[in-house]
């Protein structure tokens, strides 16, 4: 595992445009002693990520294919990146009322927007349904639910069922969305589902779209590639069987694993594009229009969470430096290490990249649990105080999920881009949580509440 300094194929633009940035974010008083953790965003890197993932599928589909990339709202969850995103021509995929909503803040249009989630509550599929958002239903019940709102009132919103091809798991059971017994979908290959697929096309007109998410992060390419060919066989037989050419559109979901171990992009939206290509030639020929639903692999790369270091000690005889990105910003990596190891990065107080040599250290997090570890037992130059440590590709699922523990408040979000004249500039995408908003969110309203409310006299 990288530090995060070493100039690699394909990222070293990133990693020096993220020096800079952390430089001038000191230099600039986003972050210093009383502001000691922020996260950033490389508006550059998000860009060209984007036009990646459009350039990869172009180069793959027949002219004037229907292609709606959808971004997973909730690998990154802010709406001035859907905006941007918007801005690259990608849409959303959502899956709860709060993420429409950030959805529709950002401005991205119903057409533009597909509805997933296994747990969709009637009041959601209505309004989805009266927007013209796509459905992807996920199970028979839902069904039947949308069955009767589609009675009540017309909608142009594209519907589709999602499917689990069962095409089984990758390295991290609780991101393997296609193993036999997972709960997403109709399980394609238990006994009596595939006909019930077919049966549920034929009897609705409106059902034009095949859905399927195989997985996320620590699933193979070719397991991927595979979840999509039974997908996309699926729908040839759908549209045999019922005699008319009824599903119009394929989603593939998104999934694309990210390269958390050096700067380089690996694998890229290229690479399987056209895995995909060679696997399932005829998907790319026309006839289908395509969605997909990448998250992480749009945004990973392009955030880094920087935090001061606020002490250093020693214990055992292994250096710890006390930062403040713990598992408040980190979670999965703090609760399972062995899964989501992140690289981190030393700057100096002044944020340069810190020079020296490598020392087995640990990087802790400012959270009341002995686990609260960044990285344990990390070859990096010796933190010292005043210091910055930066947890590398946190740009999706990292410290736009806080987690609360101890009321640590929510870093301030900058994204960053070169400002033109050689320096680099930041805009607000969230503003650090206050003080009052944590109270505020714990109740602090109700403060009385549970010494008001009287209870039966029991003496
Ligand atoms: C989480 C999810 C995605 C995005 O997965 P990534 O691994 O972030 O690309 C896409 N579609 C669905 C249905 C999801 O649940």
């Amino acid at each position: 595992m990288d530090n995060g300094h070493e100039d690699h194929v394909g990222g070293g633009e990133r990693a020096a445009r993220r020096d800079e940035a952390v430089r001038a974010a000191v230099e600039q008083g986003l972050l210093g002693p009383g502001i000691p953790i922020v996260g950033l965003l490389d508006i550059t890197g998000i860009r060209e990520s984007a036009a990646e993932l459009r350039a990869a599928f172009d180069a793959v589909v027949a002219p004037g294919t229907p292609v709606l990339h959808a971004f997973a709202v909730k690998a990154t969850p802010l709406v001035p990146v859907l905006r941007l995103l918007h801005d690259e021509g990608v849409g959303a995929e959502v899956a709860s009322p709060g993420e429409l909503a950030l959805a529709r803040a950002a401005g991205v249009a119903p057409e533009r927007t597909v509805l997933d989630s296994p747990a969709k509550t009637p009041a959601e599929l209505r309004e989805a349904l009266a927007l013209g958002i796509a459905v992807n239903a996920d199970n028979p019940q839902e069904l039947d639910r949308i069955d009767g709102l589609m009675r009540s009132a017309p909608s142009r919103s594209p519907i589709g069922i999602r499917v689990n091809p069962q095409v089984g798991g990758g390295s991290i059971e609780a991101l393997s969305t296609a193993t036999a017994t997972s709960k997403f979908g109709v399980a394609l290959r238990d006994e009596g589902a595939r006909e019930w697929v077919v049966r549920a096309y034929g009897e609705r007109p409106w059902l034009t779209r095949l859905h399927a998410h195989t997985g996320s992060q620590g699933i193979p390419l070719s397991r991927m590639t595979d979840g999509v060919a039974q997908t996309y066989a699926l729908a040839e037989e759908i549209n045999r069987r019922i005699g008319r050419r009824q599903v119009d559109t394929i989603d593939i979901g998104g999934g694309l694993p990210v390269n958390f171990a050096s700067e380089a992009t690996t694998p890229t939206y290229a690479q399987y594009a056209r895995m995909l290509r060679e696997a399932v030639p005829r998907l790319f020929d026309g006839r289908y229009g395509l969605v997909t639903e990448f998250g992480r692999s749009l945004l990973a790369k392009h955030g880094t969470v920087v935090a001061r270091v606020e002490y250093t000690k020693s214990a055992g005889g292994r250096p710890v430096a006390v930062t403040h990105a713990g598992v408040q910003v980190a979670t999965r990596t703090v609760y399972a290490p062995g899964t989501w190891p992140l690289r981190i990065a030393a700057y100096d107080a002044k944020g340069r990249p810190k020079e020296g040599p490598a020392v087995v250290q640990d990087v802790a997090g400012p959270a009341c649990f002995a686990g609260d570890l960044l990285a344990e037992g990390r070859a990096l130059p010796l933190l010292e105080q005043g210091d910055y440590a930066a947890a590398l590709d946190t740009g999706a699922y990292y410290f736009a999920h806080h987690y609360a523990y101890n009321s640590l408040a929510r870093p301030g979000i900058h994204g960053f881009a070169p400002d033109g004249t050689g320096g680099v500039a930041f805009a607000t995408v969230r503003a650090p949580q206050t003080l009052e908003e944590i109270v505020a969110e714990a109740g602090g309203a109700h403060a009385t509440a549970l010494t008001t409310l009287r209870t039966p006299d029991r003496r």
